[in-house]
């Protein structure tokens, strides 16, 4: 299942080199490949369709056909299941090159290679017992299959709106215990693939009768989108990241039978409180728009871009530091994300969740200075909507809203993961 790319023909022209180059940044001959695979993708084909996704704020659906060709909607599913058995730090360099021709693609793309992820090389590193992985095993053999022969797309509605998201208190959307499985209820906002997905990989709470909601009893579901009682609501005409459809899901006495579940009981807050970098995810997708910013800075000054007269523009020096303090930003923002996304793993250190939170910051902020700085000195022109610049920027605004690392959280953490051990306080 591969996808034929022509090497030479591409909607700019020429082929770019990769973010992270293999040899520098000591990658292997499979990783490469892969990331090769999503790079030529996303340059020969998604590139030239976003600007459509974009203006109608539509979801790529096209896009995930061809990814299901290339083998890509299985990067992080287990060989022996049939996919390329991508581990963390390939998929995130695959995902930043997606992210560098069309954000939504690979905003979305994320939420549902999560659903691989998690379930797979995630939850081989937590504790379940023998039988508890063999249901595990049994159960997401069903999940893999239905993604490797047909293509199915998964979500990860996650957001409610109130403190659930943040990782502050139980998820409100609940899952009663019945007989076989659960009866589902509740609301997502914000939920990315929302009437696009074929499954809802739902967070909610399981309620314990005469219990008080608790996070440790997270339940992460895969709920059919056609099921009775599943419905999309309210519109979608945002800011940026418009091709991602995030609407309004509203569950509503929805019956999920128990084989829907893509982990064990237990497992996801065992995965949130253990392996921290579950939620540095979303950051590929911005360390390509970041790279994108700086590309097409580049490759406007040279009078090289696509679509536009070729006038030069390189000579001034004001644009010349201009294009030295990108180069030097994003050498920072490539520094700090390899970095984390490399070191990826169970029970990290202190430093290195301090890390991952700085890398997720970095990027969500870095990737909008960027956008900023190539408007700025590519001038009027750039900004016009025959250009990926503007969308570049919008879609690069969007990074540090999401949760539950936006910006201000990262922050928040870090201050106060610095200054204080586990269980100190002041009094
Ligand atoms: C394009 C796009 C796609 C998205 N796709 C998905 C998706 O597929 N699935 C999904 O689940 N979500 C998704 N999200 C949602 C995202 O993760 C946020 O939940 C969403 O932006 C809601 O933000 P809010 O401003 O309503 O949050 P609010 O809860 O109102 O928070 C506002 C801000 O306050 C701060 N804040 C929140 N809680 C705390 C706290 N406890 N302490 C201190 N500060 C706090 C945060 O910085 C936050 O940004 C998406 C968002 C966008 C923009």
């Amino acid at each position: 299942m591969t996808l034929q790319v022509s090497k030479n023909v591409t909607a700019v022209g020429k082929v770019d080199a990769p973010i992270f180059d293999a040899q520098a940044f000591r990658l292997n001959d499979e990783q490469a490949a892969i990331i090769t695979r999503a790079r030529e993708l996303g340059q020969a084909v998604f590139a030239g369709r976003a600007a459509a996704f974009d203006r109608d704020a539509t979801f790529p659906t096209e896009n995930y056909r061809d990814l299901h060709r290339a083998g890509l909607l299985g990067i992080s599913i287990p060989k022996k299941h049939g996919g390329l058995g991508a581990g963390y730090q390939t998929y995130a360099l695959a995902a930043a090159e997606i992210g560098r021709y069309c954000g939504a693609t690979a905003l979305t793309w994320n939420m549902h290679v999560c659903s691989t992820l998690w379930t797979g090389a995630l939850a081989d590193d937590l504790d379940m017992d023998t039988e508890m992985r063999a249901e595990h095993e049994r159960r997401r053999a069903v999940h893999y299959k239905r993604i490797v022969d047909e293509g199915a797309i998964y979500s990860q509605p996650f957001s409610e709106g109130g403190a659930a998201a943040a990782g502050g208190v139980a998820f409100g959307t609940e899952a009663k215990p019945v007989n076989g499985g659960w009866i589902v209820t509740g609301k997502k906002i914000f939920a990315s693939l929302a009437g696009h997905a074929d499954y809802y990989g739902v967070l909610c709470t399981e309620t314990m009768e005469g219990e008080k909601a608790s996070r440790r009893n997270t339940l992460y579901l895969a709920i059919p989108a056609k099921t009775e009682g599943v419905s999309v609501v309210g519109d979608w005409d945002p800011l940026g990241m418009r091709g991602t459809v995030s609407r309004t899901l509203l569950f509503k006495d929805v019956f999920v039978p128990e084989d829907a579940a893509l982990m064990p009981r237990g497992v996801y807050f065992q995965a949130a409180q253990r392996w921290p970098h579950m939620f540095l995810t979303l950051s590929p997708t911005y360390m390509g728009l970041a790279q994108a910013a700086y590309d097409f800075t580049v490759r406007y000054l040279r009078g090289e871009m696509p679509g536009t007269p070729p006038v030069k523009r390189r000579m001034y020096p004001t644009k010349q530091i201009a294009v030295a303090q990108m180069q030097i930003k994003l050498e920072q923002i490539k520094a700090i994300w390899f970095q984390a996304v490399t070191e990826a793993c169970a029970n990290p250190s202190k430093e290195q969740v301090l890390r991952a939170y700085a890398a997720q910051y970095s990027v969500m902020e870095g990737a909008n200075e960027l956008a900023a700085l190539a408007i700025r000195t590519c001038g009027g022109q750039s900004m016009l909507k025959s250009l990926p610049l503007e969308r570049i920027y919008r879609d690069s605004r969007c990074g540090s809203l999401m949760l539950p690392w936006t910006a201000e959280l990262c922050l928040d953490r870090i201050g106060r993961e610095a200054l204080y051990e586990p269980g100190e306080t002041d009094e």
